[in-house]
């Protein structure tokens, strides 16, 4: 992806000059499901690749419990570069990366949006409370957005573990009720015949 080696190459915030390397995103042009998480840490700063460390190696076991692997679905972060001792994005390192997550979800085109923790969570559900809303999906525009916890947070915290596995269980039906409604829709080749 072109876009990936102007993230590489990316000046716009004062990431640029702590990083070792920008953490675009990867998987599948086409997948159906994006991850998008909050920002690169310490292992994702050194490999340039998302979710690498404990929260990647739990995100995998996740994949797992509903049959799917980090290949089939693809990953990015609100940020593209690791914040100082994993500190919280600011609000300009938000907005000077939002274009980039705009134009990765405009070239994948996920069908299911998956958000992990809060920071993502607020670029689709402003205001909302990561507690209240978890699990719970919303459709706008034929795309499913699912708030969860983040990984990171789950796995230390038993409370949240239990809540997040939970909440992946909920995928593979939010993926066959998405199919479901394509195949009611009549395929638009067959519309136009009966038009002649
Ligand atoms: N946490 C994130 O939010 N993103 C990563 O890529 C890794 C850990």
């Amino acid at each position: 992806m072109e876009m990936y080696e102007v993230i590489e190459r990316c000046s716009l915030c004062g990431l640029s000059k702590s990083r070792r390397n920008a953490v675009p995103g990867e998987g599948p042009e086409n997948a159906s499901i994006m991850f998008i998480g909050e920002a690169p840490g310490f292992h994702e700063d050194r490999q340039g690749r998302p979710f690498v460390g404990a929260a990647g190696q739990f995100l995998e076991e996740l994949l797992e419990s509903i049959h799917l692997h980090r290949e089939d679905v693809y990953i990015c972060n609100v940020i593209k570069c690791r914040p100082p001792e994993n500190r919280d994005p600011l609000p300009a390192e938000i907005e000077a990366c939002n274009s980039y997550l705009d134009r990765q979800i405009a070239l994948i085109k996920p069908k299911v949006i998956i958000t992990l923790g809060r920071f993502s969570m607020a670029k689709f559900f402003p205001g909302a409370s990561i507690s209240r809303i978890h699990g719970q999906p919303t459709k706008r525009g034929g795309v499913i957005y699912f708030p969860l916890f983040h990984p990171a947070a789950a796995l230390h915290q038993p409370r949240y573990r239990a809540m997040i596995e939970e909440d992946f269980l909920k995928i593979p039906k939010l993926l066959a009720e998405l199919e479901r409604a394509e195949n009611e829709q009549p395929p638009a080749k067959a519309e136009q015949l009966s038009l002649f």
